[in-house]
C-alpha cells in the first residue's frame, strides 16, 4: 500500500530537487572562485536594457544598471556573484534602460566612484539616480576621451564621447578594457556618429569582445566600425520580443558575415552571458544548442 504513496512523494521530491540543484549550479557559476589573473565579464540579462558586471578576485565595476523593472534581478545577481563593493559604477548615458536599477545599487552597495557623461535628462529616474549619488556623498566623474580608470587589474580607457553630440545615445561613455593581450569594448548606446568620431580619432578600437551598440539597433555598428573593432565575439543585450525590434536584422547580417567569424551572444536568447579572460585568451561560454537562433533570428 505504501508504494504508490512513496512514488507520489518521490515524484514531488524530484522536481523540487532538480530545481534546487539548478539554482545551486547557477549560483556557483556566478560565484565560482576567480583566479588572481582572471577578469570575468557578466552581460546580465535584465530584459530590454544593459547591465554589465566586470569582476576580478579583488575588484568590481558595474557598467549600467538596466531598467527599474529589472532592478531586483540585478541586485540578486550582484549578490549571487559575491559583490559587496563596486569600485566604479559607470552610467553610460541617462536613459532609463541603463540607469533604472542604479539608484538601488548605489543605496545598497559600497560604491567608490561614479562615472557619467556630461548630459542631463529630465526624468524621475535620472533625479532618483542623482539623489542616490548625493545621499552617499559621492562625486560624479565626467570622463574625457583618453582618460583611464583602474580598479586593480581591471583597466579602462575612455574612447567616447569625443564631442558634444545632440543625441543622448551618442553621448554614451564608451570604454575599452585591456587585460594582457585581450580586450573588451563597452559601447553603451553609441550610434554611427560617435562610432565615426572614434574612427577619426585613431584610437585603438580592436577588441576581442564587442558589446554591440544600442541593443543591436540599425543606427549603430557601421561596417567600418565593426571592421576596426574586428571582434571574435559580440554580445547584444536586449529583451525578448521587445517593442523596438532590437536587434535589427541588418545589424545581425553584418555580425553574421562568415568572413567576420564573430560568435554572437544575445541576452534575449542566451540569458546572462559570462565571458572570462586570463589576459591571454578570452573564454566565451559554449553556445547553448537548444537556442540555434542565437546567430540571428531572420523572422524579425
Ligand atoms: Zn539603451
Amino acid at each position: 500500500m505504501y508504494f504508490p504513496a512513496m512514488v507520489k512523494t518521490i515524484k514531488r521530491i524530484i522536481p523540487a530537487a532538480v530545481m534546487l540543484l539548478s539554482i545551486v549550479i547557477m549560483a556557483t557559476a556566478a560565484a565560482a572562485p576567480i583566479a588572481p589573473n582572471e577578469i570575468r565579464v557578466h552581460y546580465i540579462d535584465v530584459g530590454q536594457g544593459d547591465a554589465i558586471l566586470i569582476q576580478s578576485a579583488q575588484n568590481a565595476v558595474l557598467i549600467d544598471g538596466g531598467d527599474a523593472k529589472a532592478q531586483q534581478t540585478l541586485l540578486d545577481y550582484l549578490r549571487s556573484a559575491g559583490i559587496k563593493d563596486l569600485d566604479y559604477v559607470i552610467a553610460t548615458h541617462p536613459h532609463a534602460d541603463h540607469i533604472g536599477g542604479l539608484p538601488k545599487v548605489i543605496k545598497q552597495f559600497v560604491v567608490r566612484g561614479v562615472v557619467m557623461p556630461d548630459v542631463a535628462h529630465t526624468s524621475a529616474t535620472f533625479e532618483k539616480l542623482l539623489s542616490a549619488i548625493e545621499k552617499k556623498g559621492l562625486r560624479i566623474t565626467v570622463p574625457k576621451v583618453g582618460d583611464t580608470f583602474a580598479a586593480g587589474i581591471i583597466k579602462f580607457t575612455v574612447l567616447a564621447p569625443g564631442k558634444k553630440f545632440k543625441d543622448t545615445n551618442n553621448m554614451s561613455v564608451v570604454a575599452r578594457m585591456v587585460h594582457g593581450e585581450t580586450s573588451f569594448l563597452f559601447t553603451g548606446d553609441a550610434e554611427d556618429k560617435s562610432e565615426n568620431e572614434m574612427l577619426k580619432s585613431r584610437q585603438p578600437l580592436r577588441s576581442d569582445v564587442l558589446k554591440v551598440g544600442h541593443h543591436g539597433s540599425r543606427t549603430s555598428t557601421t561596417d567600418d566600425f565593426l571592421d576596426a573593432v574586428s571582434p571574435s565575439a559580440a554580445v547584444i543585450s536586449c529583451g525578448k520580443n521587445n517593442t523596438y525590434n532590437h536587434p535589427n536584422r541588418e545589424t545581425l547580417v553584418k555580425l553574421g558575415r562568415p568572413e567576420r567569424k564573430i560568435t554572437l551572444f544575445r541576452t534575449d536568447k542566451n540569458g546572462t552571458v559570462v565571458i572570462s579572460t586570463d589576459g591571454r585568451k578570452v573564454s566565451p561560454p559554449a553556445k547553448r544548442e537548444e537556442q540555434p537562433n542565437a546567430m540571428g533570428d531572420r523572422q524579425n
